[in-house]
């Protein structure tokens, strides 16, 4: 399949390091136009490495509506258009209901919902303009099966899943999908799953279908394909690319533990 996706403009928030940057980088490497958003950037290389393209870099909060409002004129005002919309950043706030500090609860919400609220409504107009777009949003597993001690996390990427699916009946009459997707476990510096002990680490991967970690890459991969003109009717649906966290309760067991 060719998935030209070439010139498209493409945002990228919270793509300063982890699984944001390695999706900044892959739409550069597809031709794409790719501004990233980040709080701050401490890199003048954000290629993944190899410096031979340049990925804009925008300083944003994403839960701040004034710095949203103006990295979105920014882009419009550099490349005249916005054709896809990853709202991919996040951030993970960890407690049990009992321990749960309420400024911790409301960031959470403000960066994971509202970050993906308030991008999607600024650009969501200039989308509309063209008659085209894709936006696409970092939901979790967590959203389906979520862990104790991850109320906040959870409840904020729940949250995003019923979100994209109002978003996409919205915005369907201009041809623009809407999308979530749910990685599995990506170990970035959010959640440090490898550095933790070897015990700690096969507990995790026994959770998983195909019992390794999942790379920014596959998540990369499947952005690339919801972006393209070959997703066109795919839209409001959670896209599981978690290595089959949601597929089974014992899958350790096919792999002999
Ligand atoms: P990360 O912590 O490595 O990177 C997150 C990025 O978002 C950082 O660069 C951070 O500065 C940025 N960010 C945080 N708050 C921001 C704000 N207010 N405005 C702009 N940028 C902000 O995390 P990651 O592991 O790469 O996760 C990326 C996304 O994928 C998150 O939404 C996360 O919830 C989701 N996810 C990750 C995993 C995983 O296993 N890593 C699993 C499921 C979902």
């Amino acid at each position: 399949m060719h998935l030209d996706l070439t010139d498209r403009v493409v945002v990228v928030t919270g793509a300063a390091r982890g699984i944001g940057r390695t999706i900044a980088a892959r739409f550069l490497a597809e031709g794409c136009r790719v501004v990233a958003l980040d709080l701050a950037f401490d890199t003048a290389d954000p290629t993944a490495g190899d410096g031979s393209a340049i990925v804009e870099q925008v300083v944003c909060d994403v839960a701040d509506p004034a710095s949203v409002r103006a990295a979105v004129d920014t882009v419009v005002e550099r490349h005249g258009t916005i054709d896809v919309l990853v709202n991919n950043a996040g951030i993970n706030v960890e407690g049990t209901v009992a321990d749960l500090r309420w400024d911790a609860w409301r960031r959470c919400m403000d960066v994971n919902l509202g970050g993906t609220f308030l991008m999607s409504q600024a650009v969501a107009p200039v989308m509309q303009a063209a008659g085209r777009g894709r936006i696409i949003n970092a939901a979790s597993f967590a959203a389906i099966v979520p862990s104790v001690g991850s109320a906040a996390y959870a409840a904020s990427k729940s949250a995003v899943v019923a979100f994209t699916r109002v978003l996409a009946s919205e915005l369907g009459p201009w041809d623009i999908t809407v999308n979530a997707y749910a990685p599995g476990m990506v170990p970035t510096a959010m959640n440090g799953f490898a550095t933790m002990p070897t015990e700690a680490q096969d507990r995790l991967l026994d959770t998983l279908s195909l019992r390794r970690w999942e790379t920014p890459d596959d998540v990369a991969d499947l952005l690339v394909f919801v972006a393209s003109d070959a997703a066109g009717y795919i839209t409001g649906t959670l896209l599981d690319v978690s290595g089959g966290k949601l597929a089974t309760q014992i899958p350790a067991r096919a792999h002999g533990r």
